[in-house]
């Protein structure tokens, strides 16, 4: 291990299974992608770890679900207090592992301490309803756990989506399998260091790193899993639905999209143009509701395209710990995938780029933002999800040729709408395809409070806000004929 990761208290190489920290047969090497440096080893979880990862969480959950609502409640409450006192020692780990600037990895840490808060308040606040039925009924639900859940979780935003799925999992009374990604799991097992110092108790939350192929496959279709949650790529997501399916166990599917951002001539552009770059850009575009289309009244499309051409000339490229606007992909691999793909697509122009900050490592997987125009969406950067600093500028002539254009990809996350006009933001509000859709913003700030997912290729159901404690729990109908 190098002195980069010197904020590390813990032990990277072992994983969490009934309470016990302990070493895999083998393990994985650990990058830096701002450098392409090995900085140490996670453990590589087999179907074996799974199995007994999965077996202790069984053990575990019938005493948590338990518990009195309100002290599970007060667990989850008391851990986002200690990862807001990590907040800092986090965004470091999370930088080095996912490549993140700084910055945007504080941001994920404060996020993960929000979740835990919110859904530590949300846990006594759950209640089931009584159905006025025959004469002679008492009819009433219950809200109960799913029993063992399995998290399988992608390198992009790994604080978000554990505080997202595990942390809503856990409140509703469930024990948690999480396997994180191979590429970016130091947080993950910070997690749940934290986790057993606010008091969760043993075996409720088991972490198992490891290839994708390997511990996640095994978790996806291990026959004591009793719901899956999966953000990530569409195909590994169908094979993790197919696997549950198997077993026929309720899975949570977010798989990333190609969002669009609608810009009406009458929007108000000074408050968009930060929203339509950051969107896209954020992460070096490797977020699931990444906004990768951008699409423009015509009348607006020479000063949209020049102002946010300008606006990509002055976009950084550099080391996550040097707090740039993005740091690099996460991988050779991933590099490689988008470098691919736009070498191939030679039907649109692009019209401005980023630039890679001098001095950053020629092994660091630094990709210069780009921004293209054209005029036909059926290109494959326009329909694709390039999970890469990649945005498509075109153009529309009518509101239908608009919700035509947002809606002719296969996926659905969220959208957006920049106009002034309030019959129109409600037409679109209901016409375009996504789980999400934001009217003169994009993303909301990403409030934990608002459910999140998809339509189409971009997964079903749903997570964040009281939707992921219905999803993490089934309901029972009891009916008592008393006469
Ligand atoms: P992936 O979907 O293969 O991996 C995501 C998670 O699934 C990881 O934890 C991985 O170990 C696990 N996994 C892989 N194969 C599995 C299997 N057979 N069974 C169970 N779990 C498995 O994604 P990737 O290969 O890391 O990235 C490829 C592309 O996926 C990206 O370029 C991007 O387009 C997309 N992606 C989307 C998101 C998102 O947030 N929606 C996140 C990551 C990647």
């Amino acid at each position: 291990m190098t002195d980069t990761l010197t904020d590390l208290w813990f032990d990277p190489s072992l994983c969490l299974i009934g309470g016990t920290w302990r070493p895999t047969e083998k393990t994985l090497p650990l990058e830096n992608p701002s450098d392409g440096s090995t900085i140490g080893v996670i453990a590589r979880g087999t179907s074996d770890d799974i199995d007994a990862a999965v077996t202790a969480a069984h053990e575990a959950q019938p005493a948590w679900a338990a518990m009195p609502a309100f002290e599970r409640g007060r667990i989850l409450t008391r851990l986002g207090q200690l990862v807001l006192e990590k907040v800092d020692t986090l965004a470091r780990i999370e930088a080095q592992d996912v490549g993140k600037p700084l910055s945007q990895a504080r941001a994920d840490a404060v996020a993960l301490a929000r979740y835990c808060e919110f859904y530590g308040g949300a846990a006594d606040k759950i209640h089931g309803e009584t159905i006025p039925y025959l004469g002679g009924y008492t009819v009433y639900t219950l809200r109960e756990p799913h029993g063992v859940t399995g998290h399988i979780v992608p390198w992009n935003y790994p604080m978000q989506i554990i505080g997202r799925s595990v942390g809503a999992a856990l409140t509703m009374g469930n024990a948690c399998v999480l396997k994180p990604a191979e590429d970016a799991c130091l947080t993950a097992l910070a997690f749940a260091h934290l986790a057993a110092e606010a008091g969760l108790p043993d075996g409720v939350l088991n972490v198992v790193p490891g290839l994708g192929a390997e511990a996640g496959a095994a978790l996806a279709g291990h026959p004591g899993i009793q719901h899956v949650s999966f953000t990530g790529s569409v195909a590994t997501g169908a094979a993790v639905q197919q696997a549950a399916g198997a077993n026929v166990v309720p899975v949570t599917l977010e798989l990333g999209g190609k969002s669009p951002q609608l810009v009406f001539e009458d929007a108000d552009l000074d408050a968009a143009l930060p929203f339509l770059v950051n969107a896209g850009i954020q992460n070096a575009g490797q977020t699931c509701s990444a906004s990768s289309r951008i699409l423009v009244a015509r009348a607006l499309f020479d000063e949209v395209t020049a102002r946010m051409a300008d606006a990509y000339q002055a976009l950084t490229v550099g080391p996550a710990m040097e707090d740039h606007r993005l740091g690099p992909l996460i991988s050779a691999t991933q590099k490689k995938r988008v470098s691919a793909m736009l070498e191939q697509d030679t039907g649109l122009t692009c019209i401005a780029n980023g630039q890679i900050v001098d001095g950053a490592p020629a092994t660091g997987h630094y990709i210069a933002p780009r921004l293209y125009t054209g005029t036909d969406p059926s290109h494959e950067l326009a329909q694709a999800e390039i999970f890469g600093p990649v945005q498509v500028l075109l153009p529309f002539d009518t509101e239908e040729e608009a919700v035509r254009i947002a809606k002719g990809t296969d996926y659905g996350l969220v959208a957006s709408v920049w106009t002034r006009d309030g019959a129109r933001q409600m037409r679109l509000a209901k016409a375009l395809e996504a789980g999400q859709v934001f009217i003169n913003n994009y993303g909301a700030g990403g409030g934990v409070e608002l459910p999140f997912g998809g339509v189409g290729k971009s997964g079903h159901g749903r997570e964040k806000g009281f939707e992921a404690l219905y999803g993490f729990s089934s309901l029972k109908t009891v009916a008592a004929l008393h006469g």
